[in-house]
């Protein structure tokens, strides 16, 4: 039975999962299933166990991070993986690297699945900045302008992130992040737990609520995060979209999961 690796946490990823597993099972008997099963795929999806109470996707589940390429490595062959594919978020770069260089090593066939980036469209005011520290000195030069007050920021970049822009003078943030961030938060920092999907409607109130000039944001694509950029078109909110870390060289790419579970069927 061909034995595939997915490297999740994202909707793509759960969408793979079930995708490959319907391809086993989908409106057959538990019996007929099984037997199909025999001579199918097995999915193992991996999650790094960071985030409390994750989304998870049907079929097998691991959690917690492989010890860098060499536990990958190590770990694929172990479990005798056939193919590989990398649904990780487009900005987990470590992973990502992690995956190519343990099937360079192993010769286990890799695959990237990414949603598409984003794209400006009419109304929208976006910078694009290569990085978060980038961002965060946009933030710095809007506030030292004179005559300005404190610059008052939407901060949607995830709680690791929060560090780089705590310290900028002039600068008030609303942090929204699924998990809370690591503790002491400053006063000047205001932070909002909740997991998307948002509403226009809602990110419309909560600019207006807190009085924000500008959104700072990962290019992570998606529908379903996209509401704050609408509401920031509308309302006119300058947005810094923070542009995604390159993907490894040579490495296979698809966007959407139809296609890699295509691929992943060999
Ligand atoms: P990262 O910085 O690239 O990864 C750091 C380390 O975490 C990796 O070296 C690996 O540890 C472990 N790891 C990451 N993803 C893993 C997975 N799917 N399975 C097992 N171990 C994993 O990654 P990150 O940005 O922290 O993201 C962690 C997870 O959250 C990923 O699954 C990602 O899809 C999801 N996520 C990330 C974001 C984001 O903005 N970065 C947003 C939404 C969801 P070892 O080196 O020990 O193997």
């Amino acid at each position: 039975m061909r034995r595939v690796l997915i490297l999740g946490g994202t909707a793509e990823a759960r969408a793979l999962a079930a995708e490959l597993s319907g391809e086993l099972s989908g409106g057959l008997s538990a019996e007929l299933s099984a037997e199909l099963s025999d001579c199918g795929v097995h999915v193992v999806s991996s999650l790094a166990g960071r985030v409390s109470n994750p989304r998870l996707p049907v079929g097998e589940v691991r959690e917690g991070g492989f010890g860098g390429p060499d536990g990958l490595a190590a770990w694929l062959a172990a479990e005798r993986i056939d193919a590989l594919v990398d649904a990780t978020h487009p900005f987990a770069a470590r992973m990502t690297a992690s995956a190519a260089e343990a099937s360079a090593r192993t010769g286990v066939p890799l695959l990237v699945l990414r949603r598409p980036g984003w794209r400006e469209g009419p109304g929208d005011t976006w910078q694009r900045v290569p990085s978060l520290h980038a961002a965060a000195a946009r933030l710095s030069e809007a506030a030292a302008r004179p005559g300005g007050g404190p610059v008052r920021v939407f901060l949607t970049t995830g709680r690791r992130s929060l560090p780089v822009f705590t310290g900028l003078a002039g600068v008030w943030l609303l942090a929204r992040s699924v998990d809370p961030p690591e503790p002491p938060i400053p006063d000047h920092v205001h932070v909002l737990l909740d997991r998307g999907p948002y509403t226009v409607e809602g990110e419309r109130a909560l600019i207006r609520e807190h009085r924000l000039d500008v959104l700072v944001t990962k290019d992570s694509g998606g529908p379903m995060t996209t509401a704050k950029l609408v509401a920031a078109r509308e309302l006119g909110l300058p947005v810094i979209m923070v542009d995604r870390p390159p993907l490894p060289a040579g490495v296979r790419l698809v966007e959407t999961a139809a296609e890699a579970a295509a691929w992943a069927q060999g």
